[in-house]
């Protein structure tokens, strides 16, 4: 199988990653938001009451490969977080997480936010 190397994360070339998949309404999810730039969908394997991912559709592999070219998509993700916080009436808080690369637990290479809250979170992080 063909590997891409990229900031030194070696994984297995995809044509779509699953959330592209998802995105195109290839494969189902849950969906609790979608606008031109991102879609919200529940995790399939929630960490919290409330398990999020918020992922946009313009696919940068993870955050370490960010450029300021998707300074404004970036930001657009955080908006859309307080959005769902107010729709989902998380006023007690909610807590952002970005996995970027293997030691951080990255698992599907198309960046994504997790929104993560319903209950007190652990700490500490990490
Ligand atoms: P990462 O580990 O890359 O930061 O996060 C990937 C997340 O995607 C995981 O929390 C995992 O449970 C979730 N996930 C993986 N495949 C699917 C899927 O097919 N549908 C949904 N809704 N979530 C998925």
């Amino acid at each position: 199988m063909p590997i891409c190397v990229i900031s030194g994360y070696n994984f297995p070339a995809m044509s779509k990653t699953i959330f592209q998949k998802i995105i195109d309404r290839e494969i189902p999810a849950t969906i609790e938001h979608e606008d031109d730039q991102c879609i919200v969908i529940r995790d399939i394997h929630p960490q919290a009451p409330v398990h999020l991912l918020i992922i946009p559709k313009r696919v940068v592999a993870r955050a370490a490969e960010a450029t300021a070219a998707d300074e404004p998509m970036l930001g657009h993700l955080f908006t859309v977080a307080a959005l769902l916080a107010k729709k989902l009436n998380l006023g007690a808080g909610f807590r952002l997480v970005v996995n970027s690369g293997p030691n951080a637990g990255e698992t599907v290479p198309h960046l994504h936010v997790h929104l993560l809250a319903g209950r007190r979170l652990h700490e500490p992080l990490g």
